[in-house]
């Protein structure tokens, strides 16, 4: 679950980061008197759930009331990357001297949290990483033991930190440890850390990704899954209980079992594919399941063609077929003319396959094996024709 920036310097703050005073706003009246408020000059910033806003125009300086209501205007309403700004958030400008990076993970190949530090902070991190590795300083922290002051120090002395505040950076390094700890956090990144000319240390960006499964541990986080950013058809899912992930492919896919949808993920991109999800009908899926799931795969606009990969168990083929005949029925999926390839085998599979060749449905493949299924329906997304249905 990522948390906007705000968001995570609120978290922050709770754990003694150092942050600007600010306020979330969503319209340019609220804008201007944050702005008032917190006392110019501001700094106007897009709250959505994508990096690299100050290059789209979406951060930016406010020296009075008219600057910030012409910003706010201006970002209001801003498309970003696909993401569009409703909401504000209007922090006291600060000074900057010098902006540091620093952030921690979950360095899963070692087993171990990891924390990463540099000095060429403000700017993209992967940049700095690929041209100059020698200054994003990684270091492995035991978890057990947790990050000690002095290996903080030592962190911060390693990547090359102004002997003046190589204690505040400790000290940040510290608090931010305790913030991916404390609030079961995936990840905790500050980008940039600055250094004030005053040589104070804050975090003037946050990003902040809690572990959705911990969450029950932490009742103040509960409201922070920001409803407008989540995807709205994700969001869907989750009311109607069925695992899905949206992903940036032309293919729907539906697979009953998780281990059977990742494969089939898998195999369509080995035939040269582009999945547009993950969805896992689940085992047992019955009719009225499999007709949701199909609404849910045609919401997605940019699927081109649907795999169905089924492979009987509790989840019986003709259960899965009387669902998609309905799902063609009822929500007119013919008429939308995307063409599904179904693959069902196991647990009354020949009794699944006679009721769809019965029913005839337009623009359905069958498809006896996974392999071939995968290499049809990614013929059929690029618009090529696969012979004629069964
Ligand atoms: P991002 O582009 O999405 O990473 O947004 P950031 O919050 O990191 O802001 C982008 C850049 O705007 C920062 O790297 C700073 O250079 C600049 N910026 C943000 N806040 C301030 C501020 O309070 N004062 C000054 N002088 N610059 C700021
Ligand atoms: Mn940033």
């Amino acid at each position: 679950m990522d948390l906007l920036e705000y968001q995570g310097k609120q978290l922050f703050a709770r754990h003694g980061l150092s942050v600007s005073e600010g306020r979330p706003v969503t319209s340019v009246q609220d804008a201007v008197s944050a702005a008032n408020e917190v006392g110019y000059p501001v700094v106007v910033k897009a709250q959505v759930l994508i990096g690299g806003r100050g290059k789209a125009g979406g951060v930016k300086l406010a020296a009075d009331e008219s600057e910030a209501r012409e910003h706010a205007g201006n970002i209001l309403g801003m498309d970003i990357g696909g993401h569009v700004v409703r909401k504000l958030w209007i922090e006291h400008a600060s000074d900057i001297a010098s902006e540091y990076y620093a952030s921690i993970l979950l360095d899963r190949s070692a087993k171990q949290p990891l924390v990463m530090f540099s000095v060429e902070g403000g700017v993209d991190i992967e940049e700095v990483a690929e041209r100059t590795p020698e200054k994003l300083i990684r270091h492995h922290v035991d978890a057990l033991a947790g990050l000690s002051r002095e290996e903080a120090v030592q962190i911060a002395t390693d990547g090359g930190a102004d002997a003046d505040v190589i204690g505040g950076v400790a000290d940040a390094l510290v608090a931010l440890y305790e913030v991916w700890m404390q609030e079961d956090a995936t990840l905790a990144e500050i980008n940039p850390l600055i250094v004030t000319p005053e040589r104070k240390v804050r975090a003037l960006d946050a990003k902040v990704s809690l572990d959705g499964n911990a969450l029950f541990r932490h009742p103040d986080s509960q409201g922070l899954s920001d409803s407008e950013n989540e995807d709205p058809i994700e969001r869907r899912a989750k009311e109607e209980g069925v695992q899905y992930v949206k992903l940036d492919g032309d293919i729907g896919i539906l697979g009953n079992g998780a281990g059977l949808v990742m494969s089939t993920l898998d195999v369509v991109a080995q035939a040269g594919g582009s999945p547009a999800n993950f969805l896992d009908a689940g085992g047992g899926s019955d009719a009225e399941k499999i007709k949701q799931a199909v609404d849910l795969l045609l919401a997605n606009d940019a699927v081109k063609a649907v795999l169905f990969n089924i492979f009987g168990g509790i989840t019986r083929c003709d259960e899965v077929a009387r669902g998609l005949i309905a799902a063609f029925e009822e929500i007119g999926v013919g008429g939308k003319s995307i063409p599904f390839v179904v693959r069902l085998d196991g647990t009354n599979d020949v009794e699944g396959r006679r009721l769809l060749q019965e029913a005839s449905l337009p623009n359905v493949h069958p498809a006896k094996t996974m392999n071939e299924a995968a290499e049809m329906v990614v013929a059929l997304a690029a618009g090529k024709s696969v012979g004629t249905p069964a």
